[in-house]
């Protein structure tokens, strides 16, 4: 692992260890109180997690990721696609989180402002105790319904679900039906669940490929980078739009901002500080220097 100096301008791809961060950047940053962590597949790697991208072992060993999570594979088949997600879910469930996401739930709970904005989908910002998580790709643990807006429109009576929030047909929604019957239902073995309300195939609350970000998770991140003053970007490829744009978007902002990556990204020569390293060793690390009395 190269270990050199801290940076000292832009388009200058040193990198620094927490050890050897200059003592101007950490007496900015220890001032700060609203801070965006932003991370990527990088950080649930270290928990053993695979990657939506990642291909699963076993039966779907020759399932490529991006062929199965897609709206159009579950169209033409539902089943197939629960199933690969049931067992992906498995996986997630049975890893725990890291060091990495225990220091930034710590950080919060010690009284700064954090904001997590995460690309994965796997709740370990959660689990670990972080409470302001915006999910960019959603959330594998959680479902939602399965809408096919152009039957509901073609319908003579499209409406919106009270229960799954989809557009559905007035004659088929059970108006006894509560929000709460919907988060009862898990993403586990067995048929493809319906909603209790309107009927409709319940699919894991997720971006699959293909589809858009959720407006609402985008807009929140936006909204939480304008009002940070530090960005630590962790893990993250920054090759997806527009979540790539994030940090580009800090800098521009004038926050300070910070990578902490196995592998060199373009923000490494435009940030603060770029640390090569792995965000389950680094982040303790660094938390305790730039925030002593807090972590
Ligand atoms: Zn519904």
């Amino acid at each position: 692992m190269p270990i050199t100096s801290w940076k000292v301008g832009a388009g200058n791809t040193a990198y620094a260890m927490p050890s050897t961060l200059d003592p101007r950047l950490i007496a900015d940053l220890r001032a700060m109180r609203r801070v965006v962590v932003f991370t990527g597949a990088g950080m649930s790697a270290e928990s053993g997690i695979p990657t939506f991208r990642d291909r699963l072992s076993g039966l779907w060993a020759h399932t490529d990721p991006m062929e199965i999570a897609t709206p159009w594979a579950f169209r033409a088949d539902p089943q197939r696609v629960w199933d690969w997600h049931v067992l992906l879910a498995g996986a997630v469930c049975t890893a725990a989180p890291n060091a990495g996401h225990a220091a930034i739930a710590a950080l919060e709970q010690a009284g700064l402002e954090v904001t997590v904005i995460t690309q994965n989908i796997d709740d370990l910002h959660r689990r670990a105790g972080s409470r302001e998580v915006i999910e960019l790709h959603g959330n594998l643990l959680r479902l939602t319904s399965f809408v096919d807006e152009e039957a509901a429109f073609a319908a003579a009576s499209p409406t919106i679900c009270r229960v799954c929030d989809g557009y559905a047909v007035w004659e088929h929604c059970d108006p006894w039906a509560e929000r709460g019957d919907l988060a009862a239902i898990g993403l586990r073995a067995g048929p493809v669940p319906r909603c209790p309300g309107c009927g409709a195939l319940l699919r894991p609350d997720v971006v699959w490929f293909g589809e858009p970000l959720a407006v609402d998770a985008i807009e929140a991140a936006w909204n939480a980078v304008d009002r940070c003053e530090a960005l630590i970007a962790v893990g993250a490829s920054l090759e997806v739009e527009p979540a790539a744009s994030l940090p580009w978007r800090a800098l521009a902002r004038g926050a300070r901002v910070i990578e902490v990556n196995p592998a060199p990204t373009a923000l490494a020569a435009e940030c603060h500080a770029a640390i090569r390293g792995a965000a389950a060793e680094v982040l303790p690390e660094l938390f305790a220097r730039i925030w002593p009395t807090r972590c």
